[in-house]
């Protein structure tokens, strides 16, 4: 049997801890991936100390979320397919895949239509349930994993959460008119993900604001049109 070496929280804001476990037998649906890239995402440092800080409203607990330890993290995950259950049909092993990790409740109306992440009852992997930082990940269903064929693992990894999320934001915004402009608030990871993605969906005319020239930099290297210090007087223009 295929033993799984994870670094696991055991405890709310200490180190990760070493695991071995068993895989046990897989499910019919269920696909075994072998962690090729695993990216660490900003959630994961809430998720690691146990809270979010919501400022005068106090905290918000990942135990309130549905969290619970000993836990493995890692939402951003890429790999290999090593096994599949006994009625997979569209991954074989060997194939090179990102894992979708919003997985749903699969009972509710919002999963019926295939909106889980509208289901008030996620059991996102690496958050309730065992994620990415390890050598092996049990997917329960094949259609939460997308090829990725002839693609560097380690840069995909990362568009499983940052990517879908200004891909949503952009997806909501609209395609501009040609005397329309994007603003992107913010040349960090998310900001310049967003650059990137907003040219590949067809956005014109994108300027990216930050408090730092560097950022912007980057900025246009990634193709925005325009670049602006929103700490600079022709900011208020
Ligand atoms: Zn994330
Ligand atoms: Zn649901």
């Amino acid at each position: 049997m295929t033993k799984c070496e994870s670094y696991d929280l055991t405890a709310w804001g200490k180190p990760f801890e070493k695991a071995v476990r068993e895989i046990p037998d897989l499910p019919d649906k269920a696909v075994l991936v072998k962690v090729t890239a695993a990216g660490l995402c900003h959630s994961d440092l809430h998720i690691k100390k146990g809270f979010m800080d919501l400022g005068e409203r106090g905290k918000l607990t990942f135990t309130q979320r549905g969290a619970q330890l000993p836990l493995t993290l890692g939402h951003e995950i890429a790999g290999t397919v090593e096994a599949t259950g006994a009625s997979v049909t569209d991954v074989e092993p060997g194939q090179s895949v990102v894992v979708f990790p919003w997985i749903g409740c699969r009972t509710c109306l919002a999963c019926d239509e295939d909106r889980e992440s509208d289901c008030s009852a996620m059991r996102i992997i690496g958050i309730h349930r065992n994620g990415g930082f390890a050598t092996h990940v049990v997917v329960e269903d094949e259609k939460f994993l997308v090829d990725i064929d002839g693609l560097d693992p380690a840069i995909v990894a990362p568009y499983a959460c940052s990517g879908i999320t200004v891909y949503n934001g952009l997806l909501k915004a609209g395609l501009t008119r040609p005397d329309e402009w994007l603003a992107i608030l913010g040349a960090g990871g998310l900001g310049l993900n967003a650059i990137a993605i907003a040219q590949a969906m067809g956005f014109k005319n994108v300027i990216a604001l930050d408090i730092d020239d560097a950022k912007l930099e980057s900025a246009a290297q990634m193709g925005a049109d325009k670049t602006l210090n929103s700490t600079g007087g022709e900011a208020v223009a």
